[in-house]
C-alpha cells in the first residue's frame, strides 16, 4: 500500500482537513501519478456538502487533475514514468456494454455506471455483482498520489501549461462535448448562458472552432468581464435584448449550476436547434413546449465527455493556444475557495497549487 495525503470532509458540514489514507500500488495496467494540480470544479462544492444526497465520507475531491507519472504496472503501454499526464472525472467503466463499445464511457450503462474518480463507485462493495469494482468509495486530487488504470490517463500537450490544462479534464470536455455532438462550426451563431467557469470555458471553445459568441449573464460586472474576453454579452434578465435576438442561434450552452428556466431562452433558437443543459443536475422548471413545437427545437442534456473526446479538447486547446482563465490557490486555502465558488465570486476556475501539500505531509 502508498502512504497518500490528502485534504477530505468528513460529512456534510465539514470543512475540507488534512487527511491521510492509503491506495493501492498500481496494478499491471495502472499508472502511479504525483499530482501537481488540481482544478476546483463546482461539482466538488455539491459533493462534499451533499447537495446530490450520494456521498460517501470521508470525501477527497479533485477530478480536474494533473501530474508526473513516477511509477507504471509492468503492462502499461501507453504512458512512461516522467510523462506529464491528465485524470479527469473518471478512472474506470465497464468496458462492456453498448455505451462503452462506442467509446462513450461517460454513459456506461453497468448497473453502477462509470467509476467516479471521487465518491464513486455509486452501490456499495456488498452489492457484489452489481458493484463491478470490488470497492466502496473512491479518492481524488486533492492529494499527493492518485493510481489510475492507463486507459482512463490522458495525455496533457507540451503546448499547455500544466496547471491551464488542469480544468480542461472537466470544464473543458463538458462543454466540447456537446457542441462536437450538435456540430457547432465556422459561422455559426452560439449562446452561453452562465459566464463562470464553465461557460466563460465554453465560450473560448466556441470561439476557437469559429463560431460567433454571445454569452448570456446576470450582472453588469460579468458583461464587462465577458466582453474583456471578446464576448458579446447580454444581460439575460433584459427582456427587449433577447427579443431582439429571436432565432438568431445555432447552438445554446447553458452552463449554470444550479435549476434555472430555459424558458427565456427557447425563442433564441432557430428552426431544429438545440439547447443542451450541462451545468444542473436536477429537476428543471417545464419548458413551454409551444416554444419548442413550434420551430422543432430540442432542449438536451449532456455529462462530461468521453475519453476520446478529453484527448482532443486537452490537443484543441493547444493548438489554438486556449485555456481557461485560472487562480492558483494553495490547498491550506481551499475552504475560503468553496465559499466564493458558491458565491459565484472567482474569475473563472480555482487551480490547486499540490507544492502547498507539502507542509502537510512534512507535518504528519
Ligand atoms: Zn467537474
Ligand atoms: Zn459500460
Amino acid at each position: 500500500m502508498i502512504k497518500v495525503t490528502g485534504y477530505a470532509a468528513k460529512h456534510s458540514f465539514s470543512r475540507l482537513k488534512p487527511h491521510a489514507f492509503e491506495r493501492e500500488e498500481a496494478g499491471a495496467h495502472e499508472v502511479e501519478i504525483e499530482v501537481l494540480y488540481c482544478g476546483v470544479c463546482h461539482s466538488d462544492v455539491h459533493q462534499v456538502k451533499n447537495e446530490w444526497s450520494n456521498t460517501v465520507y470521508p470525501c477527497v475531491p479533485g477530478h480536474e487533475i494533473v501530474g508526473r507519472v513516477t511509477r507504471v504496472g509492468p503492462a502499461t503501454k501507453r504512458h512512461a514514468v516522467g510523462d506529464l499526464v491528465g485524470v479527469g472525472c473518471m478512472i474506470d467503466s465497464c468496458g462492456q456494454c453498448e455505451a462503452c463499445q462506442c467509446g462513450d464511457q461517460n454513459y456506461c450503462g453497468s448497473p453502477n455506471s462509470w467509476l467516479a474518480t471521487y465518491n464513486g463507485p455509486m452501490l456499495p462493495k456488498s452489492k457484489v455483482g452489481e458493484n463491478i469494482y470490488g470497492r466502496d468509495n473512491t479518492f481524488g486530487g486533492y492529494s499527493n498520489i492518485v493510481v489510475v488504470k492507463e486507459d482512463f490517463v490522458l495525455k496533457i500537450p507540451a503546448a499547455l501549461k500544466p496547471e491551464v490544462a488542469a480544468p480542461i479534464l472537466c470544464a473543458g470536455v463538458t462543454t466540447y462535448s456537446p457542441m462536437k455532438r450538435w456540430g457547432v462550426k465556422a459561422g455559426d451563431k452560439v449562446g452561453i448562458i452562465g459566464m463562470g467557469g464553465l461557460g466563460h470555458m465554453a465560450a473560448k471553445l466556441a470561439k476557437a472552432m469559429g463560431a460567433e459568441v454571445t454569452v448570456f449573464t446576470s450582472t453588469a460586472e460579468k458583461i464587462e468581464e465577458a466582453q474583456k474576453l471578446g464576448f458579446k454579452g447580454v444581460l439575460e434578465k433584459d427582456k427587449k435584448a433577447l427579443a431582439a435576438l429571436s432565432m438568431q442561434f445555432d447552438f445554446m450552452l447553458s452552463t449554470i449550476p444550479e435549476k434555472h428556466d430555459l424558458n427565456p431562452f427557447l425563442d433564441l433558437l432557430k428552426r431544429d436547434c438545440v439547447l443542451c443543459v450541462v451545468g444542473a443536475l436536477e429537476p428543471m422548471a417545464p419548458v413551454d413546449n409551444m416554444q419548442m413545437a413550434l420551430k422543432r427545437r430540442m432542449v438536451a442534456g449532456s455529462l462530461i465527455g468521453n475519453l476520446a473526446e478529453t484527448q482532443e479538447v486537452l490537443d484543441f486547446c493547444a493548438e489554438h493556444g486556449i485555456g481557461p482563465e485560472i487562480e492558483m490557490i494553495r490547498i491550506q486555502d481551499v475552504n475560503d475557495a468553496y465559499k466564493k465558488v458558491e458565491k459565484g465570486d472567482v474569475r473563472f476556475r480555482y487551480v490547486i497549487d499540490m507544492a502547498s501539500l507539502k507542509e502537510e505531509i512534512d507535518a504528519a
